[in-house]
């Protein structure tokens, strides 16, 4: 399913839009006939017929990615982000998308920060306005222990390295260490 052109500006030219879905490509494959859709509309496609939908031509899932080029002039179109409705103002090139949404869109409370109220780990946004750093850090160490990463001797650079802390922060070492599991 490729991307609503809702989100884009202007017209976009044919050759990026899938004939499946109507929207604007999104990870582009290429036919043998030399058709382009988006991999998941053809893969559907293909679960349940056998010919290309543009040509008709009898197609087995001979699929490869689009052509570097193509993928090229795709990833430079302009989008506003899924959260524009909430007032995210950005707009951005197709494939700088995925880390704005993950890494930087603050209505997105979903992605991801560096908590600077004291913890310095990597948290959601929703995390970080609703849950306090001994919450952030519970949870930095349940997914440790979750990794099931080599208990209790862990050397301490690691434990800080793993969570993502500072080696200068000695009350968030202590409360790590002290949680850190036994053997
Ligand atoms: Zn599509
Ligand atoms: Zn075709
Ligand atoms: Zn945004
Ligand atoms: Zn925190």
């Amino acid at each position: 399913m490729g991307f609503s052109l809702d989100l884009f500006f202007g017209k976009i030219d044919d050759s990026f839009i899938c004939v499946i879905c109507a929207q604007v490509l999104e990870i582009p494959v290429e036919s043998t006939c030399e058709h382009i859709f988006c991999n998941q509309c053809i893969e559907d496609w293909l679960a349940i017929r056998s010919t290309c939908p543009v040509c008709r031509i009898s197609m087995v899932r001979n699929l490869k990615p689009a052509a570097r080029y193509f993928r090229n002039l795709l990833d430079k179109l302009e989008r506003k982000c899924d959260y524009e409705s909430s007032r995210c103002s950005s707009v951005l090139k197709l494939d700088n998308f995925a880390d704005h949404i993950n890494n930087h869109c603050v209505y997105n409370p979903n992605s991801k920060k560096t908590c600077d109220k004291g913890c310095n780990t990597i948290i959601t946004r929703r995390e970080y306005e609703t849950e306090s750093c001994f919450s952030h850090l519970s949870k930095a160490l349940k997914k440790l222990e979750d990794k099931q990463v080599e208990q209790a001797k862990f050397p301490r650079w690691q434990l800080c390295y793993n969570m993502n802390i500072s080696l200068s922060e000695p009350n968030i070492l202590e409360y790590a260490q002290w949680n850190a599991p036994q053997e």
